[in-house]
């Protein structure tokens, strides 16, 4: 009305912005209605008095209920956060960023000011956050600057039910502070009904219950078990789709990783496309943690009327994000897990049956918002005799040795005597002990050295900080940078599209000139780049991805502020190749393998069989000594990202570790 009294040309542009306030007020209002609709809403004061009357707190509640969302809201409205942060933890990245984003918008604020999210090589906040979000791997680093958390004044540790590796490190780090810290409060929150074991844990904390809201869910499983699971599952869903009325709800689909919904996405559109204008629009949603920010966004979109979303999701749709509308949960049982022999001190990442538990929470996702199905691509048999009760906690399978470090630069150092929820095996913490030894980190008492020191500076495996350390004494600090950004994006950076394959293999050929080796390829790609001036049009003609581009070199900024840090200088040397090489060999050193002569590998160290990995530059030309980054295993065990090195190196590198006679050839 305001705008409509005043005079002349300002009128219609008045109108319009009070149009779209009016628009963005009612949303806001819509947003506050529902919050007030979740299952939490009516124990708000309950809580609330909870926290006050209790230093620690665990706090269950069906997935979905409003844990993650509304308590640090809550927290924040009865004042809290005028004492300090409001930290909340997240397993998985994309948890993080989805629901700092979601909280911004329910509290009316920009994102990354005063509600904000903070995950590796990435912080979005600022001085005004005041509740954050972050991965449980980020708050353990903050412990490395400010061993009290003093700038907070609640901490929540949320779905504690996933037992990450830095959660459970977390567990025992908060519980120790909040002893000589009475003014923290400490949440502890979980999905799950195993809540007795957190609270025996924190010393018999109370335990709040959020009785949730859930509707029958029928359960159906396979008469046999099934050959192919992606295309049983893409089967399904289709099935449902065209069988099911449009509007009574959508589907969900639990995949491994990113290539298996890649793959079920394009056989999805193909044989919907067969099927034309016959059955209702089918809207295909993935996510899993590396999809660009902007697509997350698409799977909490409401469907349109009269289309069917299907979601395919990793098993971060398991608990730590919640879809609505889901009434159909497909399946097949199975996900991606780390596993680590601590003989050998492999890791590795392999398709895994799930837990009943877990088959339970994906059914559970169904019947959020009336009664849902779900459909087991396994059998009963299989589910009632195959499947263990409850995933292994990831401490008990993984490397520790970036968490031994970790924890010894807080002075953390009798680690047998951690307060572990479930101590790791004692094998793998001396595992790790041996390779930090091994990487000078730590001194033979199991000190923390100057190296181990500036190592622990590096949010990266040791390894890979120990060949950054390295740079500074072969003076190639500036490449050796850009190779660790280009190795922490993992696979993604080429690609190559169906129909031109070809030119996507020869343009990838180029920076394999002269068999360079992987990771001096890598560096050609991010150097190219860079003297194209970032240029989009050159990863186009390259067939490289310009999104991983971009992250490498948001990666790579940190890196370069994290050698000033260290007192190392930013030294380029682009041409001294031996010499980055020799960098690269003195954090990779393990991880050597000499070529034998039926073609295959041999690692030096708890010898073991392994491949190149095809896709590397190194593959057909098989020289004889490598060096690798990691090794994946698919059909064989293969290395990825391969260098080729002279097996003298390993002896003038690691004489504590490799003898003349390891490295004779013959
Ligand atoms: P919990 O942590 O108990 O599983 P959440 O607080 O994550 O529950 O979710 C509560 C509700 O908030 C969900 O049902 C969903 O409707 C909504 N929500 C959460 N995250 C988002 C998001 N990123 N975008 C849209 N809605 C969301
Ligand atoms: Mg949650």
């Amino acid at each position: 009305i305001q705008a409509a009294v005043m005079d002349g040309v300002n009128v219609e542009q008045n109108s319009i912005e009070s149009v779209e306030e009016s628009a963005a007020k009612s949303a806001f209002e819509k947003l506050q209605s529902d919050r007030k609709t979740l299952p939490i809403y009516p124990y708000r004061e309950e809580l609330l008095q909870a926290v006050h009357d209790h230093q620690v707190l665990v706090i269950v509640g069906e997935t979905g209920s409003g844990k993650t969302t509304q308590i640090p809201q809550y927290l924040h409205e009865a004042g809290y956060s005028q004492r300090g942060k409001i930290g909340c933890t997240q397993p998985r990245r994309v948890a993080a960023m989805s629901v700092a984003a979601r909280v911004s918008q329910e509290m009316g604020v920009k994102l990354g000011h005063e509600v904000g999210y903070s995950i590796r090589f990435e912080d979005c906040t600022s001085e005004k956050t005041i509740v954050k979000y972050m991965t449980d791997g980020m708050l353990l680093r903050e412990f490395l600057g400010e061993p009290d958390l003093a700038s907070y004044s609640v901490v929540m540790v949320d779905e504690a039910h996933e037992r990450t590796l830095s959660t459970d490190i977390l567990f025992g780090l908060v519980k120790d502070i909040a002893r000589f810290r009475p003014d923290l409060k400490l949440l502890i929150s979980s999905a799950t009904l195993d809540a007795e074991k957190f609270s025996d844990y924190f010393d018999s904390a109370p335990i709040f219950k959020i009785p949730g809201r859930r509707f029958p869910v029928d359960i159906h499983y396979t008469k046999a078990p099934e050959a192919d699971y992606l295309d049983a599952a893409v089967v399904t869903a289709l099935q449902i789709h065209v069988t099911q009325p449009p509007g009574d709800g959508d589907i969900l689909v639990f995949l491994t990783g990113q290539e298996e919904i890649e793959m079920a996405e394009e056989i999805l559109k193909h044989r919907t496309r067969g099927l034309g204008t016959k059955i209702a629009e089918l809207i295909i949603c993935p996510i899993y943690a590396n999809l660009p920010t902007e697509l997350q966004a698409k799977i909490f979109e409401p469907t349109p009327e009269g289309a069917r979303k299907v979601v395919l999701a990793t098993n971060i749709a398991e608990t730590s994000l919640t879809i609505d509308g889901i009434k159909y949960v497909i399946d097949p049982g199975f996900c991606k897990m780390k596993s680590y022999n601590p003989r050998t001190g492999m890791e590795s990442l392999l398709v895994t049956p799930i837990s009943k538990a877990s088959a339970n929470q994906r059914a559970g996702r169904s019947g959020r918002t009336g009664p849902g199905k779900c459909f087991r691509l396994y059998t009963a048999y299989n589910y009632y005799n195959d499947l263990d009760d409850n995933t292994i906690p990831e401490i008990q399978r993984t490397n520790l040795a970036n968490v031994v470090l970790s924890l010894k630069s807080l002075g953390i150092n009798d680690l047998l005597n951690f307060d572990f929820m479930d101590p790791p095996p004692s094998e793998a913490l001396l595992k790790a002990l041996e390779l930090l030894y091994a990487l000078s980190a730590v001194n033979k008492h199991g000190e923390l050295t100057k190296a181990g020191r500036r190592m622990a500076e590096f949010p990266l495996d040791p390894m890979l900080s120990k060949m950054i350390v390295a740079s500074d004494k072969y003076q190639c600090s500036d490449e050796i940078i850009s190779i660790a950004a280009m190795l922490s994006i993992g696979n993604s950076i080429f690609y190559r599209p169906k129909d031109k394959q070809v030119h996507a293999d020869n343009a990838r050929l180029n920076f394999h000139m002269g068999n360079v080796g992987d990771h001096i390829a890598l560096l050609k790609v991010y150097s190219s780049w860079k003297e194209t001036n970032f240029s989009t049009q050159w990863c186009y003609e390259n067939y490289i991805q310009v999104r991983s581009m971009k992250r490498a070199r948001d990666i790579r900024d940190q890196l370069e502020g994290l050698l000033e840090r260290v007192e190392i200088e930013l030294t380029p040397n682009p041409n001294d190749m031996d010499s980055i090489k020799k960098a690269i060999t003195s954090g990779f050193f393990p991880h050597s393998a000499r070529l034998q002569k039926n073609g295959s590998y041999r690692t030096v160290k708890h010898p073991q069989t392994v491949q190149i990995h095809p896709s590397s530059g190194l593959a057909q030309v098989r020289p004889r000594w490598v060096i690798y980054h990691e090794l994946v295993l698919t059909t064989k065990e293969y290395m990825r990202q391969v260098t080729e090195l002279k097996p003298e190196w390993l002896v003038e590198i690691a004489p504590h570790y490799y003898q003349l006679k390891d490295v004779e050839d013959g």
